[in-house]
């Protein structure tokens, strides 16, 4: 089984503790301690990723469960996790993989060039790194994307965007596409069921939107009495139609009861339905849901015409109306990349 391999980012302390730089968390680390996401340990006065070279067995994912509905609709895309996570989410639902302190039986051992070879052997058009956070994991992820655009394979993130601002430029520079969980709109949120902060995510949203050009859409788990009133999905999507524009897709996403949070009850239908309206009347202009059968919130509009161009049926396409990227009944442009060239 692979593992360590020498980690970036992070500077020694006077105390002699190591600080890891790779998150807003900057975990202080003595001799032998590993930091909270598991993934990066202090050993021999450096730092480390533990886990290098360790997934989840690789598999195929239609693009659309990432979710990512502007991005090569109908294609394929390889996916793993990896093993540690920066956050600390009570409603996790990957959370014996993000929180497991013992990896084996959990993962296996894949080089770059193996998840290449995987991905082109299954007639994948991208390969996503999802499930849970990439971020801990960016030097084994960092090699995988470098392997993935000699190949010509689209790369993927799935990530809750929690990273420091160096480190995120290197990392998203690789990447054609992310999905960005932004889990609530209020600190406390983040705080209390997160062990995180809100601000950073924000700043990488802002950053991806600003200076990167990869293709972006956000995920919002609504979770009841956490993160459902209105005025906070009001408020959220006003921010994000005037500082990453109404064109990002936002999925609303239903939760279902998990980790800590087991006995919270499910989001009820009628709440993601009102967020859903909301959204579109804040402006924005493609606007889903998830985790539910919903085929209003399953459809991509042209927003100039208003007919269907997209139809799924959960992650499958059932109708497909474009012509390129244009809608094939009055030909606006839809944003998005809809061709793996
Ligand atoms: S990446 Fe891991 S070790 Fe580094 S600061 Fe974040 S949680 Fe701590």
């Amino acid at each position: 089984m692979s593992g360590l391999y020498p980690a970036r980012y992070w500077h020694q302390l006077p105390s002699g503790k190591l600080q890891c730089d790779l998150c807003p968390r900057g975990c202080k680390l003595a001799e032998g301690v590993k930091g909270f996401c598991q993934a990066r340990q202090a050993k021999d006065g450096a730092m480390w990723l533990t886990t290098f070279g360790l997934s989840t067995p690789p598999r195929l994912d239609p693009i659309e469960k990432k979710p990512l509905h502007h991005f090569l609709p109908g294609s394929q895309v390889l996916s793993f996790g990896h093993p540690g996570c920066n956050l600390g989410c009570k409603f996790c639902q990957n959370w014996s993989l993000s929180k497991a302190e013992e990896f084996s039986g959990l993962v296996e051992s894949h080089s770059p060039q193996d998840i290449v070879r995987l991905a082109q052997s299954k007639g994948a058009a991208s390969v996503a790194m999802t499930y849970n956070d990439p971020v801990p994991n960016l030097e084994f992820g960092a090699e995988v994307a470098a392997a993935c655009q000699q190949a010509g394979l689209k790369v993927v993130l799935v990530t809750a965007g929690y990273i420091n601002p160096e480190a995120r430029a290197e990392y998203f520079a690789q990447v054609d596409a992310a999905n960005i969980d932004l889990k609530a709109f209020h600190d406390a949120f983040y705080k209390k069921l997160c062990k995180g902060r809100l601000q950073p995510v924000l700043d990488t949203l802002c950053f991806v939107r600003n200076f990167t050009t990869l293709w972006l859409e956000l995920t919002h788990l609504l979770i009841t009495g956490w993160n459902d009133d209105p005025k906070e999905t009001k408020a959220m999507c006003d921010w994000i139609v005037e500082n990453l524009g109404p064109d990002t897709p936002l999925h609303l996403s239903a939760f279902h009861p998990a980790y800590k949070m087991a006995e919270a009850p499910p989001t009820p239908f009628s709440t993601l339905r009102r967020a859903f309206d909301i959204a579109q009347e804040a402006g924005l202009r493609f606007v889903y849901t998830g985790n539910v059968h919903d085929p209003e919130g399953d459809r991509t509009r042209c927003p100039h015409c208003h007919r269907t161009v997209i139809q799924r049926d959960w992650y499958r396409i059932v109708d497909y109306r474009l012509k390129g990227s244009a809608c094939g009944y009055c030909g606006e442009k839809i944003p998005g990349c809809f061709s793996a060239a």
